[in-house]
């Protein structure tokens, strides 16, 4: 039996565990997900015996950066994202990779029914997973990304990283902005009853965007169920859930994952801790 195993703290509520598993059955194959709690101290020694040993897995908040220095080969998602939230041993070194730069590239991909090039986006967060996102936009050729965070530093930092002429800070009304294409919610906010929107639908920028929420929710999240009545098209984090997850499987397995099995496995699961690896 192959172990893969998230590790993270808090993993208790994760659901990648029912759709790895779901998936490693579906496919046949001789796999076993289990997600442990680790501390600091412990992640890399743990991660790379995993490795050693056969096997590979996640790696979710707060390790994701330490992850990225503790594996032997990291692709270019690691290297650009300075995180890493897939691991697996391969030709005899240790291999890492950042799927949420992929998953995320699917999941809009899905959405807007074509690749994002010459879009224009606004982009709300600065975290990790705004990153990721951004990485992700950029391979794909938009236009332009506008971040607007609540550290304003932040967002700053993270269109000073992407170069001169990519990334603009969209300080004041959003309305004011050039038409968007995306609006993409990186933040936290929708995790929690009660949250304010990421952003107000009547603050959304002009242009009828399609509205993509890295926050997932069973029943969507509020924010996604605000803004379909203005018409535009949205969806919340669990095709990014779906397609970070299949692209890890690809990555273990070297083949493709049977995606359709890991979206049933997340239906009707109720809980929503997981950070997406
Ligand atoms: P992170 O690094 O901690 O960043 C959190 C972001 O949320 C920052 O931009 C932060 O702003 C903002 N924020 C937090 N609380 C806020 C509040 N009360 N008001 C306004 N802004 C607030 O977290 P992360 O890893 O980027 O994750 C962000 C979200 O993406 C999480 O909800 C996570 O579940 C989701 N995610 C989903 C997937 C998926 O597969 N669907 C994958 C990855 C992440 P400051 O900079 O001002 O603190």
């Amino acid at each position: 039996v192959r172990l893969l195993a998230l590790l993270g703290d808090p993993v208790a509520h994760s659901l990648s565990p029912a759709m790895q598993n779901a998936a490693f059955r579906a496919a046949g194959l001789d796999g076993v997900y289990v997600s442990l709690r680790v501390g600091e101290e412990d992640l890399e020694g743990l991660l790379r015996g995993i490795a050693r040993a056969g096997g590979g897995g996640n790696v979710t908040l707060p390790h994701k950066a330490r992850a990225a220095r503790a594996v032997e080969r990291p692709l270019p998602a690691v290297v650009r994202t300075g995180a890493c939230n897939t691991f697996w041993l391969e030709d005899g070194g240790i291999h890492g990779d950042n799927t949420d730069v992929e998953g995320f590239r699917r999941a809009l991909r899905t959405l807007l029914g074509q690749p994002p090039e010459g879009a224009r986006v606004l982009l709300l967060g600065a975290g990790g997973a705004a990153r990721a996102v951004v990485h992700a936009l950029v391979e794909d050729g938009v236009e332009g990304i506008w971040i607007r965070n609540r550290s304003p530093a932040r967002a700053e930092a993270l269109a000073r990283e992407l170069g001169e002429g990519r990334a603009w800070l969209a300080e004041g009304s959003p309305q004011a902005l050039p038409p968007m294409d995306v609006v993409v919610n990186a933040t936290r906010l929708g995790l929690h009853p009660g949250d304010p929107f990421p952003l107000a639908p009547h603050d959304l920028p002009p242009g009828d965007p399609v509205c993509l929420d890295l926050v997932y929710a069973p029943d969507e999240t509020p924010w996604v169920r605000a803004v379909r009545p203005l018409g535009l098209r949205a969806a919340d984090g669990r095709e990014m859930l779906v397609q970070q997850g299949a692209a890890a499987f690809e990555r273990w397995w070297g083949r493709e994952a049977p995606v359709e099995v890991m979206r049933r496995a997340l239906t009707g699961v109720t809980s929503q801790g997981d950070k997406g690896g």
